[in-house]
């Protein structure tokens, strides 16, 4: 699920444009440029988007897919 900005606020990660999405993470609002999107897979064929900012994107326990693992 996507949670869509409806009213408007700023992105808080560039404080410049104008926010659409909110982070699932740590919920903070993202403008197109700041979000990281990223499709959750569950067994066949149904996927979960997932928008995240770059903070969450690189949280193992938020991205388990897409972060980087500590080695
Ligand atoms: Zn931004
Ligand atoms: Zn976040």
């Amino acid at each position: 699920m996507i949670t869509v900005v409806t009213d408007t606020r700023k992105c808080e990660v560039c404080n410049k444009k104008e926010a659409v999405m909110l982070c699932k993470g740590c919920g903070v609002p993202l403008c197109r440029d700041c979000y990281r999107f990223d499709l959750f897979a569950y067994g066949c064929g149904s996927a979960n988007p997932l928008v995240l900012c770059s903070t969450c994107y690189d949280d193992i326990d938020i991205n388990p897919y897409g972060a980087k693992r500590p080695e």
